[in-house]
């Protein structure tokens, strides 16, 4: 059985830099958003010189791109239905599904057909798109609680399907764009708000994402509960300062629940950037860190032995035709000074 103990374990952590402890290492994102190409994107729309369909095109060849770069071999993407089935087939590894509720004032929504789809229309979207996933949710940010009935729908298709669906378990962010989010309920991310929903839906593939902030103490009593039920560490991570999530981290392991914590960035452009953060945490040793990366998702998820080998197969391999590339370069180089 592959876990973070079979691999090429390198001498100790520390004396590892960033590419060194990286090298062969899959990551699994659990945490992306999908949505229509930014006009306003320095990362592939610089000078802001495109727009329309190519828009979209740029920012999804960006991501894409980007997943390579920070070998992600698969992530957990949402948005609405058109971008959620735009990226379900323009790469394998996403796992897309739709952020829900939509809402037709929020830009990044767009296009909301429907704010609430019903049963029967998600049953039909998800048997003819490859969707694999659902979430991040949004009924904090449309403001309602997640035992209104019209999400009901969207839990029964999760737990019937076994979707992974994650859910915006942070009271940030503290400021919303009120025309967009006008009824905002931060207090509606409450961990404990879920209860009522577990207890009618048991098997539902259910993560808390942005653990270590605000609702830490109910995300624990949650997991504590339903064994099941894991977390992401995404964004609150890099944008909330270390004195506030890294004692809620050191509880999480202490409760024994360091093994349900998963990798999340919550924007492609911050992957390495959350990935470093990971890497420095003095305390984790390598086993940990490797298990938040890729073991604790791959777990979640359900992946076989052999999808985690051709995980490893996949990066490594990666890493020799990058080696291969450089090498010809570097004698390219040496033969042009001759
Ligand atoms: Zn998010």
């Amino acid at each position: 059985m592959l876990s973070a103990c079979c691999l090429l374990i390198l001498p100790t952590v520390n004396a590892q830099t960033f590419e060194q402890f990286m090298r062969g290492q899959p990551v699994i994102d659990v945490h992306l958003h999908l949505y229509r190409g930014d006009a306003k994107s320095e990362h592939y729309n610089p000078g802001g010189l495109q727009n329309g369909a190519t828009l979209d095109s740029l920012r999804e060849a960006w991501l894409i791109e980007t997943l390579d770069r920070n070998q992600v071999v698969l992530a957990i993407g949402g948005g609405s239905v058109k971008y959620a089935k735009e990226y379900a087939k323009a790469d394998t590894r996403i796992w897309a599904g739709i952020t829900f509720p939509c809402s037709k004032q929020v830009a990044r929504d767009w296009p909301c057909e429907k704010e609430f789809m019903t049963l029967e229309e998600l049953k039909e979207l998800y048997a003819n798109h490859n969707l694999r996933a659902m979430g991040e949710t949004l009924f904090n940010y449309y403001g309602i609680p997640p035992t209104d009935p019209r999400l009901d729908p969207y839990w029964a298709v999760a737990e019937a399907l076994q979707l992974p669906i994650g859910v915006h378990a942070d009271a940030g962010p503290n400021k919303v764009n009120e025309r967009e989010r006008p009824n905002y309920r931060p207090d509606y991310a409450d961990p404990e708000l879920l209860r009522p929903v577990l207890e009618k839906y048991p098997n539902l593939k259910l993560y808390l994402m942005h653990y270590g902030d605000t609702y830490s103490q109910q995300a624990l009593a949650l997991m504590r509960d339903y064994p099941g039920v894991y977390c992401d560490i995404s964004a609150i991570s890099l944008y909330q300062p270390k004195e506030v999530w890294e004692p809620n981290l050191r509880m999480l392991y202490a409760s024994r629940l360091g093994d349900r914590l998963m990798f999340g960035s919550d924007f492609e452009g911050t992957i390495e950037d959350n990935l470093r953060v990971i890497y420095n945490i003095g305390w984790l040793n390598e086993a940990q860190k490797r298990d938040i990366m890729y073991f604790n998702a791959a777990r979640f998820l359900g992946l076989s032995e052999s999808e985690k080998h051709l995980h490893h197969r996949v990066v490594l391999s990666k890493m020799q035709e990058q080696r291969a590339k450089m090498e010809e370069q570097r004698v390219k180089n040496k033969d042009g000074n001759l």
